[in-house]
C-alpha cells in the first residue's frame, strides 16, 4: 500500500535501472525498489519505475526557538517555523515523535495541504528567520524540504534540518544551495546498538555527518545519554573524539533521556551524569559542550575559549544575555564560530 499517493511528486533523488526498478539516493538505506515497491521510510515508493516522493503537505507547523532544536551557535534567540511530515527511516524505541514518524501510527492523523510558497510566506508572515524540516527524518522529504528552503530564501529566510544524519552525497548537493543549518543526532558509538535499537548503521551515520561538514553546512549535534545504553566513560569519550577529530568547534549537545514510548523500564538521565560527560568531552578536545533537557542544569551557556567569559547566557530555550559583537567576536576579540547574522 502506498502512503498519500496524492501528495507525491517524481522524486529528484532517485537512479532509474533496468526492469522497472529504481534506486533511492535521498538517504543512506539507498532502497532499490521494483515496481509498486516502498521504501524503509514508508513514503517513497516505485510507481511503473518512477520513484515518487512526497510533497505538498505538512503533518504540523508551529513557532519554536531556535534553542529548541538546539542550535545554540546560529542565530541566537530567532525564532523559526518548525514543520514535519510522516515516516521514518530509522526505528529507535527511544522515539520522542513517534506518532508522526511511523507511517501506521500516522494514518489516522490528517496532512495538511500547502505549498512551498505557502509555508515560506507564512513563516515571514509570523516573524521567524529560519525554517526547519523537523519532527520526522527530513532527508526522506529532501525535495520538498529544498522547495520550501528555495522559496524562503526569496523571502531572506534560513533553513535547517534536524536529522539522523543518514545523509548520502547526493542529498548533501541537493540541499546545500538552499540550506545553512544542520542537527544530527548521534545516538550511540556501539554499531550493534545501532543496528538493533534503530535498524541503521553507525559507519554510515558516521560518514554523514563527515559529508555534512565537509558540504559547509553549520553542523551541531546531539546525543540523548540514556542510562546503560550509551553513557559509559569509554563511550562517551569515543563519540567525542569523533566529533573534535572533524572539528574542535562542532557544538555537542548532550540531553538527558525522560522515559517515553517503548523504553519505560529505563531511568531518567541525572545532571550529574550529563556533568560528567561534558567533562570527558571537553578532555577529548571539544570547545562547546552543551548540556540539557534538565531543568537549571549548568553547560548551558557560551563559554569563551580564549578569556573564559560566559559570551551567551541561556535559561532553558531563552538567551538572557549577549556579549558577542559583528562576526561572532567576544569582547576579547575571540571570535566564536557560528552564524550569527
Ligand atoms: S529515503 Fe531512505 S528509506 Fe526512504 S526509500 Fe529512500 S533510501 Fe529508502
Ligand atoms: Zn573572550
Amino acid at each position: 500500500m502506498t502512503f498519500l499517493p496524492e501528495l507525491t511528486r517524481p522524486a529528484a533523488l532517485s537512479e532509474g535501472l533496468t526492469g522497472e526498478r529504481c534506486r533511492c539516493l535521498a538517504c543512506a538505506h539507498r532502497c532499490l525498489l521494483p515496481d509498486g515497491g516502498t521504501g524503509i521510510c514508508g513514503v517513497r515508493f516505485n510507481k511503473g519505475g518512477e520513484l515518487m516522493a512526497p510533497w505538498g503537505y505538512v503533518s504540523g507547523a508551529s513557532p519554536d526557538p531556535i534553542e529548541k532544536k538546539p542550535f545554540f551557535h546560529a542565530l541566537p534567540g530567532a525564532r523559526t517555523l518548525s514543520f514535519g511530515m510522516f515516516g521514518c527511516n530509522f526505528r529507535c524505541s527511544f522515539c520522542q515523535n513517534w506518532e508522526i514518524s511511523g507511517v501506521a501510527a500516522a494514518a489516522g492523523r490528517a496532512p495538511e495541504a500547502v505549498s512551498a510558497e505557502q509555508l515560506a510566506a507564512g513563516a515571514a508572515a509570523a516573524g521567524a528567520k529560519v525554517l526547519v524540516s523537523t519532527y520526522n527524518e527530513p532527508l526522506i522529504t529532501a525535495e520538498w524540504a529544498a522547495a520550501v528552503f528555495a522559496a524562503g530564501r526569496r523571502l531572506g529566510l534560513r533553513s535547517a534540518f534536524v536529522s539522523n544524519g543518514y545523509a548520502t552525497p547526493e542529498s548533501v548537493a541537493l540541499l546545500r544551495p538552499v540550506m545553512d543549518l544542520w542537527k544530527v543526532d548521534l545516538k550511540t558509538f556501539n554499531p550493534d546498538n545501532y543496528s538493533r535499537v534503530c535498524g541503521a548503521r553507525l559507519d554510515r551515520v558516521l560518514d554523514g555527518i563527515r559529508l555534512i561538514k565537509e558540504a559547509g553546512f553549520w553542523l551541531e549535534v546531539v546525543t540523548l545519554l540514556i542510562p546503560g545504553f550509551n553513557d559509559s566513560d569509554s563511550e562517551i569519550g569515543a563519540l567525542g573524539a569523533f566529533l573534535s577529530g572533524i572539528s574542535r568547534d562542532i557544538p555537542w549537545h548532550l540531553t538527558a533521556f525522560h522515559p517515553d514510548h517503548l523504553m519505560t523500564d529505563v531511568p531518567p538521565t541525572t545532571a550529574e551524569a550529563l556533568y560528567r560527560a561534558r567533562e570527558i568531552a571537553r578532555a577529548r578536545g571539544l570547545r562547546y559542550v552543551y548540556c540539557g533537557n534538565v531543568r537549571g542544569a549548568r553547560g548551558q551557556n557560551t563559554v569563551c575559549p580564549a578569556c573564559g567569559k560566559d559570551v551567551i547566557k541561556r535559561d532553558g530555550f531563552n538567551v538572557s544575555s549577549s556579549l558577542l559583537g559583528r562576526g561572532g567576536a567576544c569582547p576579547c576579540g575571540q571570535k566564536i564560530p557560528g552564524v550569527w547574522e
